[in-house]
């Protein structure tokens, strides 16, 4: 069956702060200018937000350039920082850190804690109002490239296609999305994003891109508990000082709290879990007695892109551009990438409506990275670019270098220090102290199928698998042998599984493709990178509310 193809002027991958604020500040030039253009947004998720997962505490910085009246509009950005509390904890308690001695970057007064795919939804509903086609339930699958190698836009993947690859009954084929110009704005590790970094060897002359796994679950506390406004941040307990990572807990309205873990995925411990990590976070006393009482509502998980600007690729190609966390914008020093996604995809939209206005397409926007360079999103980054690789010297060794950057050298060190990547730092799991987690007690930790259940996912079962092994022998020869099968335990869904046969032999990989949550840990860990995510059928996936 042939696929059908429509035209636009612009293509935007991806229904995110990036890709939303890309295609509402297209069409502001538009109308701005009398010039129109056509904008069309494709999200994989079966509504916009519905796969978006932050904190998130959100620096109003990007919104009030993209829509200075957002109050005005009814934005959900109501709860404005009263109190920033950074705790570093032992196993038993914890020192808080005076906010004199606290670097600026670490600092939320003027900041507003949001449920970031809220705020996408209510993004989304701006950019239809301003004639945005706007598609949700529509993956991107596949990049096509025109008879010179530009990018030419994508095609959404094909429905009903049987796990065995052959057409269903219910087979529809993906659709060609053509464009002049094609953004690529799918968050962090994006899938096709990957694919371009390669295909134009965008990489070069970088840092490889680091990252985290961020747990996050929503909670409704008793009202003498919850105290809006107040932003909690802890480092130390339970990871050991070698490993970084960090915990938060951000006071919502309505009584809700928002707590979540970040574990660096440079971590070198196999036996080492993100998700009982995060559920042992709960039970330090600094954080339980937010809790206690309380119910939890919600729980996903997603990866960070924390590399900074030594680890950005090259943002532009002939014919489009990365934005957002696809292309590494996250301030890592902050946990802040929601405005630095909006203002990476209003530079790239200003770059691709001057464009085609000039009836140019699939060339390089090169104005885009220029503008970047003399932005104020630059200068932040640049600012806090050396805090991962600070970081990776230990949690107080790294503390007191960053603040003595920040404090003293104001972000002004005249070097750049490097990052690394992090799939091969992995030790052997023999030389490993194996790490004995408590049992959940179902009140305030849990196991992660119950969890996994909170996020809403699924997958239809009779499909090709998402989760593509390159090599099948390596999760048993190569994963299992030296590592323990580490996938086990940094995938916060239960979807990898060692099983064995009734007698407890002949080791095999299952994977629970359905339980996926889309944080593309697994892409980015598997210590051979064997593991390639790609998207499965659009609209499947968690169903997020408002995480
Ligand atoms: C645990 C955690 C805590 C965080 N805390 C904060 C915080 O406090 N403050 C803050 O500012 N930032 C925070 N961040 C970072 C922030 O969430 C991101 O920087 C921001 O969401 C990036 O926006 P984006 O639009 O680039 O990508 P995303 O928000 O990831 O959006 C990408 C969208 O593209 C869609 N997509 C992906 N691939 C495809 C495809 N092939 N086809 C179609 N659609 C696709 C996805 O489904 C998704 O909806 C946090 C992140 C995490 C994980
Ligand atoms: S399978 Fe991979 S992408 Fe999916 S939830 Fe597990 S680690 Fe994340």
């Amino acid at each position: 069956m042939e696929r059908e193809s429509m035209e636009f002027d612009v293509l935007i991958v991806g229904g995110g702060p990036a890709g939303l604020a890309a295609a509402i500040r297209l069409k502001q030039l538009a109308a701005e200018k009398g010039n129109d253009i056509s904008v069309c947004l494709i999200e994989k998720a079966a509504e916009i937000g519905a796969h978006i997962l932050s904190g998130a505490v959100m620096d109003p910085r990007a919104l009030n350039e993209l829509i200075p009246d957002w109050k005005e509009q009814g934005a959900p950005v109501t709860t404005a920082v009263t109190e920033d509390r950074v705790i570093f904890l032992n196993e038993t308690g914890g020192r808080k850190v005076p906010t004199g001695l606290l670097p600026d970057c670490f600092l939320n007064h003027g900041n507003y804690i949001v449920r970031l795919g809220n705020v996408a939804k209510w993004l989304g509903e701006q950019a239809e109002a301003l004639g945005v086609e706007v598609y949700p339930g529509f993956a991107g699958a596949e990049i096509l490239f025109d008879e010179t190698g530009a990018v030419k836009g994508v095609a959404t993947g094909d429905m009903g296609v049987t796990r065995e690859g052959e057409q269903g009954p219910a087979y529809q084929p993906g659709m060609e999305l053509h464009a002049k110009y094609t953004l690529f704005a799918e968050g962090c590790r994006g899938h096709l994003g990957k694919q371009l970094e390669a295909k134009f060897n965008l990489r070069n002359g970088v840092d490889p891109q680091t990252y985290g796994i961020g747990l996050k679950e929503l909670w409704e506390v008793p009202a003498e508990r919850h105290e809006p406004g107040v932003v909690v941040h802890t480092t130390g307990w339970p990871l050991p000082s070698d490993t970084y990572g960090g915990g938060f807990v951000y006071h919502l309205e309505d009584n809700l709290v928002a707590i979540g873990y970040v574990v660096g995925l440079n971590y070198t411990n196999p036996h080492l879990s993100p998700f009982e990590e995060f559920q042992r976070y709960k039970t330090h006393p600094e954080i339980r007695k937010y809790l206690e009482g309380g119910k939890r509502l919600a729980y996903g998980a997603r990866a960070i892109a924390a590399g900074g600007l030594q680890s950005q690729p090259k943002l532009v190609f002939p014919g489009g551009a990365l934005i957002g966390d696809d292309a590494g914008f996250l301030n890592a020093a902050r946990i802040k990438g929601s405005h630095a996604a909006i203002k990476s995809g209003m530079l790239a939209a200003e770059a691709a409506f001057d464009a085609v206005a000039a009836e140019r397409q699939r060339d390089e926007l090169a104005a885009f990275p220029e503008a970047f360079k003399s932005s104020w999103l630059y200068e932040e980054l640049h600012k806090t670019r050396n805090f991962k690789p600070y970081m990776k010297k230990g949690l107080w060794m790294g503390s007191l270098l960053f603040g003595i950057d920040q404090k003293v050298l104001k972000g002004k060190a005249p070097w750049t220090l490097h990052n690394s990547s992090d799939h091969d730092k992995l030790k052997l799991a023999s030389e490993c102290p194996k790490i004995d987690y408590p049992k959940p007690d179902g009140v305030l930790t849990f196991d992660r199928l119950s969890s996994v259940f909170l996020s809403n996912t699924n997958h239809e079962e009779d499909q090709p698998c998402h989760l593509q092994l390159k090599d099948a022998s390596v999760p048993i020869a190569v994963n299992l042998a030296k590592y323990d099968a580490p996938e086990q335990r940094y995938c916060p869904a239960g979807v990898y599984e060692i099983v064995r046969d009734e007698s407890g032999q002949n080791p095999r990989l299952q994977i629970n493709a359905q339980n996926c949550v889309h944080c593309k840990t697994c892409d980015i860990k598997d210590p051979t990178q064997n593991i390639n995510w790609v998207v499965p059928q659009g609209g499947e996936g968690p169903i997020y509310q408002g995480m």
